[in-house]
């Protein structure tokens, strides 16, 4: 069995500027053997660690259908965000995982799909809607409810174009804010919610985004008639050792790191009520 404590060695193959504080980065697996049984699902997270500085969970913002890089969209909060920001092509950090569990897919298929989201919530979702996409023909539809505080906040800028010109799926953007240049909606991701047509008893609604931003999505799906187990979230609560061992991410009697990240409305429910 492989040492859950030591990283796999990565080497950085492209950096992408998202907005002025976050930024993709592209990972490939160093050693071959490695690459090839590194297998992730969307909703997973792995430990990055940046050499002489620490390590941190991201979660992975890649689909890992057709490719066998890894990215993670990073916004530079602290010690190793700043450090990872500081990376350049060519450079190493240390991986560990795939860690947790995975957004459901097989689950509810002819389904229809509903993401809300706001700002870097988009980065656990990414390669859920990827995958959705590309495997359209599964599913009742795709609708993509994008929110961020303002225009430049809005991250995969140039993915959310297709999206929105792709047939076979929904994607309307909405900014708390607005900028010069800024034509489309105003308002918080929540009021895009009347502007789409929702079958709610055959939707499962996956929300990801701040802590203030899940609660009032949450609240308006649950008042739409949207039942506790349609609704999908991934907490990103603070976190250590990513295995279960240092306590750092525990609500309740789950461990953020190994019984989620992703978790039902009622599983949430549950563990903050077990919590108070
Ligand atoms: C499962 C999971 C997935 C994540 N995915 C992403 C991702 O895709 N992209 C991304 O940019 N970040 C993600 N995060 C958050 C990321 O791990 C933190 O931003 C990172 O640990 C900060 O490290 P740092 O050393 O730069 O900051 P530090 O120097 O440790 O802290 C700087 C400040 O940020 C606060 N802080 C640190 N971590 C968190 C947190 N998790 N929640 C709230 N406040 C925090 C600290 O209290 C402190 O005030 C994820 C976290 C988890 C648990």
């Amino acid at each position: 069995m492989k040492n859950p404590y030591l990283p796999l060695l990565a080497t950085v193959q492209n950096v992408k500027t998202e907005t002025y504080d976050t930024t993709t980065f592209t990972l490939l697996l160093d050693d071959e053997e490695e690459r090839r049984e590194f297998s992730h699902r969307p909703g997973q997270f792995m430990e990055v660690s940046v050499f002489g500085t620490g390590e941190a969970p991201f979660c992975i913002s890649s689909s890992s259908h057709g490719r066998d890089t890894l990215d993670i969209t990073v916004r530079k909060i602290g010690r190793v965000t700043s450090a990872l920001h500081s990376l350049g092509e060519g450079d190493k950090v240390g991986i560990r995982g795939p860690l947790g569990n995975w957004f459901p897919f097989e689950e509810v298929e002819g389904k229809h799909m509903l993401f809300v989201v706001g700002g870097l919530g988009l980065a656990p979702l990414r390669p859920q809607i990827q995958d959705a996409y590309r495997e359209r023909d599964r599913f009742a539809s795709i609708k993509v409810l994008y929110g961020a505080r303002t225009p430049q906040d809005l991250v995969y800028g140039d993915e959310l174009e297709e999206w929105q010109q792709a047939d076979g799926m929904e994607c309307l953007l909405t900014v708390d804010a607005a900028t010069d240049g800024w034509t489309g909606n105003v308002g918080v991701v929540g009021t895009l919610l009347e502007k789409v047509a929702l079958d709610v008893p055959e939707t499962i609604a996956f929300v990801c985004g701040p802590p203030i931003m899940i609660r009032f999505v949450v609240r308006d799906l649950v008042g739409l008639g949207f039942g506790e187990d349609a609704i999908v979230t991934s907490l990103e609560r603070h976190m250590r050792c990513g295995i279960g061992k240092c306590n750092h991410c525990m609500i309740g009697d789950k461990y953020v790191c190994l019984d989620g990240p992703v978790f039902t409305y009622r599983q949430m429910k549950a563990m903050m009520e077990f919590e108070e």
